[in-house]
């Protein structure tokens, strides 16, 4: 509950309509929040691995058992396909169930005898406390789980931050955590807001880290931040992500995958292609087919059966992608496919844009450059994979997902060993881990050491090491 007079609308992106007001926590609230997770601490750590691990069956059976109200939730705030948010819970679900084997498992230590005469080492992992959570809009409920199950099996208390755009299906989740997975009071908490919302819990005293996840010009900042208060911090950034399709490619499997890399949510996926590199004299075939089936699909509601693609997040949102679409204009790209003025009959108010898809864009272009994170793919033609692999690696600053699509085995050795990125997809459009694997990212697109889901063990547990002699 919050006693806040700032409470801001949150909207559905399929009508412009607002479907919630969420109250901006005060910074007395913050400091509430931080201070019920840290007067948790104590006993929670002291519960036995036994009972964290029974919480976190019961989290996943009351996830189960709400799937599709939580699904139905996530497309009303996000927009994205009801097919698409099932797949988002899902993978939520797998990250309850990745950190109950990790109780098991790596959050043991390790034990060495006789190092000396008599004398034993042993390497134990201990939660730290409180962690703030901060996260972007994209995928509302996932991307909290790549932490919050983790860090509380382990025996850490966490203050979640969602998103200021889509927070409704956190909410709901916070709800079913309190009245039914009935954690005790302070373990998990949540709160509203944006940047200063984010500063005050990162400069809270009671926080020992911090995860973050969102564009990378904040992801600098939040680490940057954390970095002065002594603090550690995983922060993901953006992205920027090259599809290379080379001679080798069998198009006809190539084409379902890549068409859905660009747009699938929207184009609003940190591993969501964005430039299409076509290598060789595949690139006429390549953009002729892919342009089809870009243009054939069903932009509406979320909702209907029937669609394909939704509406992108918010208003603002849809206004930066149509500058970008002009800007790629303005800079010489031939427009195969042009997204804007989609009509969508029954919803004139959403925010709706159609799939775009610039050929003849040059790496140096601003829409090839800079991360536009929206149902637009700039396609480019290159001679080489060597050349291809030159732009991913030099012509943007991030390094989050690449692609290749072939049918050589040393064309994808090549790719997989020399790209810059932390995840690669080898004949996948989206390249994501699956949760008992790290969600990597390199470059500008990661700000840290260890990696969101299974990786993040070591994160939330510090090290203690006994020598004793007996
Ligand atoms: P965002 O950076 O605008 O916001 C992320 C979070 O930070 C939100 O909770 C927001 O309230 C807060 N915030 C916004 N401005 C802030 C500021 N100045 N100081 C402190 N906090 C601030 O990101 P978004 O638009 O919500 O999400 C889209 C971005 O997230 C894209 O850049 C996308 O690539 C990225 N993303 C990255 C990954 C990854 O794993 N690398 C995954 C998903 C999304």
């Amino acid at each position: 509950m919050s006693d806040t007079a700032d409470l801001r609308d949150i909207f559905n992106p399929t009508d412009g309509k607002a479907i919630a007001r969420i109250p901006y926590s005060t910074r007395d609230e913050v400091g509430s929040a931080t201070k019920a997770a840290a007067e948790a601490f104590e006993p929670w750590r002291e519960s036995t691995v036994g009972d964290r691990v029974q919480y976190l069956f019961r989290l996943k059976q009351v996830m189960e058992g709400h799937a599709e109200e939580l699904a139905t939730l996530n497309t009303l705030n996000h927009g994205k396909t009801l097919a698409e948010s099932r797949g988002d819970v899902r993978r939520t679900i797998e990250n309850v169930e990745s950190a109950i084997s990790v109780a098991y498992s790596l959050s043991k230590g390790s034990n060495l005898d006789q190092v000396s005469k008599g004398v034993d080492e042993q390497a134990t992992k201990e939660p730290l406390g409180v962690f703030a959570i901060i996260c972007p809009f994209n995928f509302p409920l996932m991307i909290p789980f790549w932490f919050l199950p983790y860090a509380i099996v382990l025996g850490d208390t966490v203050v979640v931050k969602p998103s200021d755009l889509t927070p409704v299906p956190m909410q709901r989740m916070a709800e079913l955590i309190m009245e039914e997975v009935k954690l005790p009071p302070g373990v998990f908490n949540m709160v509203h807001g944006g940047a200063e919302v984010v500063e005050s819990l990162i400069r809270d005293n009671e926080v020992k880290g911090v995860t973050f996840v969102g564009s990378t010009p904040v992801a600098r900042t939040v680490y940057r931040i954390a970095g002065e208060a002594g603090k550690r911090a995983i922060a993901n950034g953006g992205a920027k992500n090259c599809i290379v399709v080379t001679n080798e490619a069998e198009l006809d499997s190539a084409i379902p995958p890549i068409t859905s890399s660009f747009f699938g949510n929207t184009g609003q996926r940190c591993l969501a292609g964005a430039n299409l590199i076509a290598v060789g004299s595949i690139k006429d075939e390549l953009l002729d087919k892919f342009t089809r089936s870009a243009r054939a699909l069903k932009v509406g509601n979320g909702l209907s059966p029937q669609t394909e693609m939704g509406p992108v997040v918010s208003k603002k949102a849809k206004e930066r992608i149509e500058s970008y679409i002009q800007k790629g204009v303005e800079e010489g790209a031939t427009v195969a496919s042009d997204g804007r003025g989609v009509l969508v009959s029954d919803f004139p108010d959403g925010y709706y844009l159609g799939a775009t898809i610039f050929d003849d864009v040059s790496p140096e272009m601003a829409i090839a450059k800079e991360e536009i994170f929206g149902p637009v793919a700039s396609t480019i033609h290159l001679d080489s994979l060597d050349a291809a692999i030159e732009v991913i690696n030099k012509g943007t600053k991030f390094g989050n997902m690449a692609s290749i699509f072939t049918t050589s085995g040393r064309e994808a050795r090549d790719f997989r060993r020399r790209v810059r990125a932390g995840n690669v997809g080898i004949n996948i459009g989206v390249a994501a881990p699956s949760a008992y694997f790290p969600f990597g990212g390199m470059r500008e697109s990661f700000f840290g050491v260890l990696h969101p889901q299974v990786d993040s063990v070591d994160f939330f547990t510090d090290r203690k090491i006994t020598i004793s002699r007996w």
